[in-house]
């Protein structure tokens, strides 16, 4: 059950009753909170919660179609970080995964950055430490590091420049030919990289997200010939389709019908494609996006087990929690956030960087 702080909002206005009977109803296990259905009266209370707390809530495209509408904007994770730094509200209430809470903050030090659950992590970010990415610069003193946005704060103070798949043949290429490149932590993107820019001192940290493991080339191979007509969609920034990426270009799937695109690209494509079918390699979030903008498509997952169970522990009940109670706050260290912040601004300084994940 939430334990209700009525020191965070002003107690005459959260004790309405409906608050304290929804939160009731919350319960919590090792897989997150639960016990709400995202409805009209939580929907409801959710809004009057935000204004309480002159908050704005921020949705990444794989969050659950309730958190979605509910949201006041919806977006990939640098566009939301942006726009949580111009938001004119105080509390950032960033629904999606730790890092992207962690760069919205590292943005935005001056503003409160609420996640609804912090258990809600990453993989990807997972798979390189601070300790880890340090004893590999030892091993290559005078490397630039590039890491994927996909990273916790304390690594991208220790990277030198970040970079999305959008710009990340462009990043390496703006660096010096002669210099190693240490490139994490995501090995698909780092071998395309490789071989875009045929670079053999690109050195790959062997990282990658659990949910790659659903699209392969075997899986992408078939589908192409399932699906004679249909067209692929794949977002570049998302670490689950930095595989397909990857495999498109190794001629896994008919080039011509390939469109690598942005979650806004997407978006426009669908509205515009003639295509009867079109298959997506994203983590399935996206489609609710894709099949609200262009209904008459027929819009497939490339794999739909490509679920981030992460993207998912942000539910109706952790939401409504995180509002009553002002948790779960996300704090980074300020020194580690100035360094981080140097890494990001550097990352949106060359070439196209994309939204992020
Ligand atoms: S889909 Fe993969 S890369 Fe994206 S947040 Fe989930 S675990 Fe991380």
């Amino acid at each position: 059950m939430a334990v209700v702080n009525r020191t965070d909002v002003r107690s005459n206005e959260l004790d309405t009753g409906v608050a304290n009977d929804l939160a009731a109803g919350i319960t919590n296990s090792s897989t997150g909170f639960g016990g709400i259905d995202g409805d009209e009266q939580w929907a409801a209370e959710i809004r009057r919660l935000a204004d309480l707390r002159n908050a704005t809530i921020l949705a990444h495209n794989y969050q659950l179609p309730a958190i979605q509408d509910i949201a006041d904007h919806v977006g990939d994770s640098l566009a939301l970080s942006r726009v949580a730094a111009e938001a004119p509200e105080d509390t950032i209430v960033f629904c999606g995964v730790h890092f992207m809470a962690e760069t919205a903050k590292i943005l935005s030090p001056d503003k409160t950055v609420l996640i609804p659950d912090q258990r809600a992590g990453c993989s990807l970010a997972d798979s390189i430490t601070p300790e880890e990415l340090q004893a590999w610069k030892d091993d290559h003193p005078g490397a630039v590091v590039v890491s994927y946005v996909n990273t916790t704060a304390a690594v991208k103070a220790l990277t030198d420049i970040c970079c999305t798949s959008s710009n990340a043949v462009d990043v390496v290429a703006s660096i010096d030919p002669d210099r190693d490149v240490l490139f994490c932590p995501d090995q698909f993107l780092g071998a395309h990289v490789r071989r875009v820019t045929g670079r053999d001192n690109v050195h790959v940290w062997a990282g990658e997200c659990h949910v790659h493991a659903g699209i392969n080339g075997d899986e992408l191979t078939e589908q192409a010939r399932a699906h004679p007509d249909a067209e692929l969609f794949v977002h570049p920034e998302c670490g689950c389709a930095t595989s397909a990426l990857y495999l498109a270009g190794e001629g896994a799937f008919p080039e011509d019908r390939v469109k690598i695109l942005s979650t806004g690209g997407m978006l426009d494509a669908a509205r515009e494609t003639r295509a009867r079918q079109v298959l997506v390699a994203t983590e399935v979030g996206m489609l609710y996006q894709l099949r609200n903008a262009a209904p008459h498509t027929d819009f497939q997952a490339v794999n739909d087990r490509a679920s981030c169970k992460y993207m998912k522990m942000i539910t109706p009940a952790a939401l409504l929690r995180c509002l009553i109670d002002g948790a779960d706050a996300v704090d980074v260290d300020p020194q580690t956030a100035a360094r981080a912040r140097q890494s990001v601004q550097r990352m949106i300084a060359i070439g196209q960087p994309g939204g992020g994940e």
